[in-house]
């Protein structure tokens, strides 16, 4: 016998599914997340489905209920969708990389406000993951030589693609910051950008389940006994690396901002300034090479 499946009308899948989703998000952050899973697959927005009355062939509901167990599985969408939006660029995005954060995108515009009159730059991008900050700035700084690297080949290979969306070119390097062999070899820069891992491993349970169980370790954790090891390393580069009247721009965790800036000046950095993000959340710190070294 032939089993006739109930049609399903996208504006009743619309509502099931937020409701799916309320354990997870809250009801704004569920609606939100479906009706751009909805968009991006029939190009409806939430109005139109008033009008519209589209309804799902077999296939559409399969496809959209193996979304939506993904999602409750906490799946972040845009791991779902393989992009991500970051400032004025669409990226593509796995569960490799990153998902590139809004406030990443305000250290960007940091140092472009900073830097538009001093072309031609070397910039160097230490963690880059999916390439976001490094492509933005190739994006903006058309002189600019930009360097961009990571531990992770899964993550490079991201990058790569990313950049080639944008028809951008950058010097990939694939390395392990921690060690010295590798950093000592690199060149020296005018701008030293890094967004590197600042997430204390005890932290880990009150960071939201999905960030925990879906996006990289290795681009998120750090030891608690050496949480602040990425920027001790990069100040450290910097006093070699960095061309006189360089700068450093990093994101940090929000709770150790002094602890941040102290690193910075304590190596003898000057100016060093920290930036609250547009949560209010003190995100960011730049500091300029020491005169001295
Ligand atoms: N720059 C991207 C952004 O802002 O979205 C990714 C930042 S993510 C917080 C940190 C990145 O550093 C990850 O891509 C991770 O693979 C990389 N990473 C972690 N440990 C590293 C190491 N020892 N050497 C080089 N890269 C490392
Ligand atoms: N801001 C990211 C988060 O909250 C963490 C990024 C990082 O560790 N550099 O998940």
């Amino acid at each position: 016998m032939h089993l006739c499946r109930v049609l399903i009308e996208l504006q009743q899948f619309r509502k099931d599914a937020i409701q799916q989703l309320i354990p997870l998000y809250d009801q704004g952050e569920a609606t939100a997340i479906i009706d751009i899973l909805i968009e991006h697959f029939y190009l409806i927005k939430p109005h139109q489905l008033l009008y519209l009355h589209k309804v799902l062939s077999e296939k559409e509901v399969d496809h959209m209920q193996h979304l939506l167990s993904k999602l409750r599985d906490g799946v972040p969408l845009q791991y779902l969708l393989g992009e991500a939006h970051f400032g004025p660029y669409k990226l593509l995005v796995n569960e490799h990389v990153l998902i590139p954060r809004p406030e990443t995108y305000e250290l960007v515009e940091w140092i472009i406000n900073d830097n538009l009159q001093s072309l031609p730059l070397r910039i160097i991008d230490i963690g880059t993951g999916s390439g976001c900050i490094a492509i933005s700035l190739a994006k903006e700084h058309i002189s600019a030589t930009v360097s961009a690297l990571d531990v992770s080949h899964l993550a490079l290979d991201i990058a790569q693609q990313n950049a080639k969306r944008y028809g951008v070119s950058i010097k990939w390097l694939h390395g392990d910051f921690t060690h010295s062999t590798f950093s000592e070899s690199l060149d020296t820069y005018d701008v030293i950008v890094s967004n590197p891992p600042y997430i204390k491993q005890s932290e880990e349970a009150s960071i939201h389940e999905n960030v925990v169980k879906h996006e990289p370790h290795v681009a998120l954790f750090v030891p608690d006994e050496d949480a602040l090891l990425f920027y001790k390393l990069i100040a450290t580069f910097g006093l070699t690396h960095l061309h006189k009247g360089g700068s450093i721009y990093v994101e940090i965790n929000q709770d150790l901002a002094n602890e941040t800036a102290a690193v910075f000046t304590e190596m003898g950095y000057e100016n060093v300034s920290l930036r609250k993000d547009l949560n209010g959340h003190w995100r960011m710190i730049k500091a300029n090479k020491p005169t001295a070294s």
